[in-house]
């Protein structure tokens, strides 16, 4: 229908018996095959299934590495991330002026571990600094030494390495160690005896180089405690960087560089963008980019303006808006009296976040949203005053309370059913792990904690006994009951407030923070204190 040219060809039509015998033998040719090659990988050490030639020969000659001569990555095009660029910066010079180093005796360092989370632009860090140095840069991914053989990813490292220093002095880059570097013999599921011989034998390599061999070995993570502490000890990846998300300047600069080649229009404005975006990392900016130009070119536009970047930004984070739904006058006066309520209390929680827009078009699973500003500075903390989560807790709770307020008990919805989430998800930590209750104490319980941007352990098991669990539950409950109580509060001494916004989203469908405002000016609402 569209122009594009397509061919369709039979399939070759054969002999049905045949093809029922082939199907039949496939299977059982495959199997002999893999029985085989496991034999060959468990034989000699080091010899590998090397000889057997043909498309079956999978062991050392497949090499899963990549070679670059010269990345043409320099720490220019790695905006923000200055601290790391710093210590970095050290590695370019090791790799630039070794004799510097060796002249006085010192050992140049052999590893050097990134640690990030995803999107951070670890491995354009390590690229960089292959580039800075002018150096050939060998990269491969750690999951890929791994394979259903035992054997073959030890062979690939010493492949690797055998390669690396025939071209020294250069960059060895392992994306994702933790694939390999696991903790040994502390792994799920057992059967970890290929990653063990793969760890070692990156251990043994390292080790291996005498003085100064040349090579300097990059590795990125972002789950360093898992790490065996073997990788960690000295001379090995005895030195960390940490490279983390972005602060308002550095996403300023991300930004920079990702519209470069882009038409921008004359209002987008970098500043408020990378003020909208905290806790973005540069692929999530770069992704934010690329939508908006994809955006604007759906819309037909020679360039990009700054609503095609903020419904960028709201698609990120919320998913897409369902633009087209049919949405029945019940579900949208409900849909908006729950945002309002969120709203609502949201604006009246001393040294809350300020509402930046309340939608009710739907969007993913979500009937309508409300987003909130959150400040840069408590982000880049990451310290939540106890009194800002019970402030959150009852901005979660104002949806449905709203509804109970205007529609009576008997009509609330499941609409609520993600605000509950949240609500005792916040309400159980402040328990168990922040030491906010009295009864509990100031003791962590329930499994470790951790760093929030590494993940949740796998394992947490109660470490509790039953008579805590019951304390727990209560003071959670109570937790929850009080910060319902004030969000009815608000809503019942602010009802003219509540059905003035319902009123204009039901009109507008979005309603933005300075609009909201206004309609307090008429009101004479006040901070809710108590
Ligand atoms: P990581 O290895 O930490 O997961 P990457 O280095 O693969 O992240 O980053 C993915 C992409 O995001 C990069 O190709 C780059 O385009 C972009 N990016 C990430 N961080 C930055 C940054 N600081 N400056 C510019 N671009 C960045
Ligand atoms: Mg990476
Ligand atoms: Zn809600």
């Amino acid at each position: 229908m569209n122009g594009v040219d397509i061919s369709v060809s039979e399939g070759e039509g054969g002999n049905g018996l045949l093809n029922f015998l082939g199907n039949l033998l496939f299977p059982i040719l495959t199997f002999a095959g893999v029985f085989f090659f496991f034999r060959r990988a468990q034989g000699g050490p080091g010899g590998g299934p090397g000889g057997l030639g043909g498309p079956m020969d999978f062991g050392r000659s497949k090499s899963k590495f990549q070679e670059v001569p010269e990345t043409g990555v320099t720490f220019a095009d790695v905006a923000g991330a200055d601290q790391a660029k710093l210590e970095l910066q050290e590695v370019v010079d090791f790799l630039k002026n070794p004799d510097k180093y060796t002249a006085l005796g010192a050992k140049i360092p052999k590893g050097c571990l990134l640690v990030g989370p995803p999107g951070t632009g670890k491995t354009l860090l390590a690229r960089a600094v292959a580039g800075e140095a002018g150096v050939p840069f060998f990269s491969c991914a750690a999951s890929e030494f791994v394979e259903l053989f035992v054997g073959v990813g030890a062979s690939r490292v010493r492949d690797l390495f055998e390669k690396a220093k025939s071209k020294a002095p250069c960059i060895v880059f392992i994306d994702e160690i933790d694939a390999v570097g696991r903790q040994r013999g502390a792994g799920l599921g057992g059967g970890n005896d290929e990653r063990e011989q793969t760890i070692n034998q990156l251990l043994t390599e390292m080790d291996g180089f005498s003085g100064n061999s040349g090579v300097i070995v990059l590795a990125a993570t972002n789950r360093p405690d898992v790490l065996d502490s073997a990788l960690l000890r000295p001379g090995r990846f005895d030195r960390q960087v940490t490279v983390d998300r972005p602060d308002v300047a550095g996403r300023v600069r991300i930004l920079e560089v990702h519209s470069r080649g882009k038409a921008l229009a004359k209002d987008v404005d970098f500043e408020k963008i990378a003020r909208r975006t905290p806790g973005f990392t540069g692929a999530d900016l770069q992704n934010l980019m690329n939508e908006a130009a994809i955006l604007a070119a759906r819309r037909d536009l020679k360039e990009i303006s700054k609503d095609e970047i903020s419904d960028a930004l709201e698609r990120i984070i919320a998913g897409p808006e369902k633009k087209n739904a049919v949405v029945s006058e019940e579900k949208k006066k409900l849909v908006a009296y729950h945002e309002a309520g969120h709203a609502l209390v949201g604006a009246l929680m001393p040294e809350y976040d300020p509402v930046a827009k309340i939608s009710i078009i739907p969007r993913g699973q979500a009937g309508g949203l409300t987003f909130f500003a959150p400040s840069e500075e408590r982000l880049e903390s990451g310290l939540y005053s106890r009194s800002y989560l019970e402030n959150q807790m009852a901005v979660a709770l104002g949806g449905r309370v709203a509804e109970e307020v205007i529609f009576g008990e008997d009509n609330v919805t499941t609409g609520a059913s993600n605000d509950f989430m949240q609500v005792s998800r916040v309400a159980r930590q402040m328990v168990e792990r922040f030491g906010f209750s009295k009864k509990i104490g100031q003791v962590a319980i329930g499994g470790p904690g951790g760093n929030p941007f590494l993940g949740q352990q796998m394992s947490s098991q109660k470490d509790y006994s039953m008579a805590t669990a019951d304390i727990v539950d209560a003071e959670v409950r109570e937790l929850v009951e009080r910060a319902y109580a004030r969000a009815k509060q608000i809503i019942n001494t602010h009802n003219d407030i509540l059905h003035k916004l319902a009123q204009l989203l039901i009109e507008k469908e979005t309603v933005d923070g300075e609009e909201f405002m206004s309609l307090f000016i008429d009101g004479k609402a006040e901070l809710f204190v108590a």
